[in-house]
């Protein structure tokens, strides 16, 4: 089965040579998916084409320069010759991450594949590599900065590789909502010593609002460890401002027992949030008005078509898809869950999978004895995971070769500090006994 990348290319060939007869080999959500990322960067400021494309990108977002045209214009042959040479020139010295929804023509090149605090925490492994390449978004590089060593150097290989969801929640935006909740609560603990709020940030957000959560005793959460970190926060506070994925938190707050009602909407550009204060008042999540893209788009009709077709297909969704979804699938889990329940499942499974499509046609390549596919048709990946592409990884690594540090992300120290405190909390936190309902 080709990449998804390749099925992209396939369809523009296709469309160009004008074959009707092939012209269904396929359909992507955006033609100019099959466009190279250089084009798109010299384009207006945005996502690019891809699942987030429609998304409000923020004015202050990194732009990634031209990069010279030798990179721009050489074969997938010459830029695979001269990624294996670079690589084996700078040995240990430089190590190459690659997320799960990166393209498979780029995967080929990581030392580590994972997800983006698998690959975080893979940096530690290798503490004699002076430069890490993380083939990822902007948030995952900055993540790794913080947790490698003080003379390790963390490169992005396009600067405009950013998350559209990380990008719904900004450090302004959270200190006005702050100052508003301050206003609501107080800011004196309960007679049970729980202060009025717990900020928890989805790993999916900027170091500065990592950071805010570690400066105002909050916490960090992943896919895979949300429920536990509520329970640290449940223990300590008596609500939580969960930020930037609105599903993620409502999904881990109901699974929790806590009512909907009970879970307000934050919307930042309203006055508390959009709600009354007596919502307030009684709420226990706050939820901020932030979204995946490329999860938003799997929907409870393709869940039931999936099943019509399959009865006996097991669903299995990413918890940033809407309640509704991940309340019709089978199972809901972070990509490593997904990952793991396929390796485990006994040969001739079938499972519709709703995350991004990359990892989906991986997981279906890698996995013959198995029928996976994607609940959605539609070829329609994260925009910005898109935006990473071999040539710009030719031109870092020979820029490390030459002695030069192209596209570094550096974290401001007191920033990285008091980031550092909110993930340290996230990897402490034990399951707790404490209810949040
Ligand atoms: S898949 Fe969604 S959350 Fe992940 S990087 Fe893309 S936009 Fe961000």
């Amino acid at each position: 089965m080709a990449s998804v990348n390749g099925t992209i290319q396939l369809i523009r060939i296709v469309k160009q040579s004008g074959d009707g007869a092939h012209a269904n080999v396929g359909s992507v959500c955006d033609p100019a998916l099959a466009d190279d990322p250089w084009v798109i960067d010299a384009q207006a400021p945005s996502y690019g084409p891809g699942a987030s494309v429609g998304d409000k990108l923020p004015a202050i977002s990194p732009r990634q320069g031209l990069i010279p045209q030798e990179y721009r214009q050489a074969s997938k042959e010459e830029l695979d010759l001269r990624i294996r040479a670079a690589k084996a020139s700078l040995g240990d010295r430089v190590v190459v991450l690659g997320h799960f929804y990166q393209r498979d023509e780029v995967i080929k090149y990581a030392d580590f594949v994972g997800d983006s605090f698998q690959l975080a925490q893979g940096v530690k492994t290798r503490p004699n590599a002076e430069a890490i390449v993380f083939c990822g978004v902007h948030f995952m590089a900055e993540t790794a900065d913080i947790l490698s060593g003080p003379n390790q150097k963390v490169i992005l290989p396009n600067l405009a590789a950013g998350c559209s969801m990380a990008d719904m929640a900004d450090l302004d935006s959270v200190l006005d909502c702050w100052e508003q909740l301050e206003e609501i609560y107080g800011t004196e603990p309960d007679a049970d010593g729980r202060v009025p709020v717990i900020p928890v940030t989805y790993m999916n957000s900027s170091a500065a609002l990592k950071a805010f959560c570690g400066e105002h005793g909050g916490i960090v959460c992943t896919s895979s460890n949300a429920n536990v970190v509520m329970g640290w926060a449940y223990a300590r506070g008596q609500r939580v401002l969960f930020f930037p994925d609105q599903h993620l938190g409502r999904n881990t707050g109901k699974a929790m027992g806590i009512p909907l009602e009970q879970m307000p909407m934050w919307d930042p550009k309203l006055p508390f949030g959009g709600n009354t204060t007596e919502t307030l008042q009684q709420a226990r999540v706050l939820l901020w008005h932030g979204y995946c893209s490329v999860h938003k788009r799997f929907s409870v009709e393709q869940i039931a078509f999936a099943r019509a077709r399959y009865p006996e297909v097991r669903v299995i969704v990413h918890p940033e898809c809407t309640m509704e979804v991940v309340d019709a699938a089978d199972e809901s889990g972070s990509t490593d869950y997904i990952r793991k329940t396929i390796e485990a499942a006994p040969a001739g499974s079938i499972f519709a999978i709703g995350t991004e499509i990359n990892l989906v046609q991986r997981l279906a390549n890698d996995h013959p004895e198995h029928t996976i596919f994607c609940l959605d048709p539609v070829i329609c990946p994260c925009s910005t995971m898109y935006r990473i592409h071999p040539s710009y990884i030719a031109w870092v690594l020979e820029g490390l070769e030459r002695g030069e540090v192209l596209n570094r992300i550096e974290v401001p120290k007191e920033t990285a500090d008091f980031a550092r405190i909110a993930l340290e909390r996230m990897l402490i936190a034990k399951p707790s006994t404490t209810s949040a309902a």
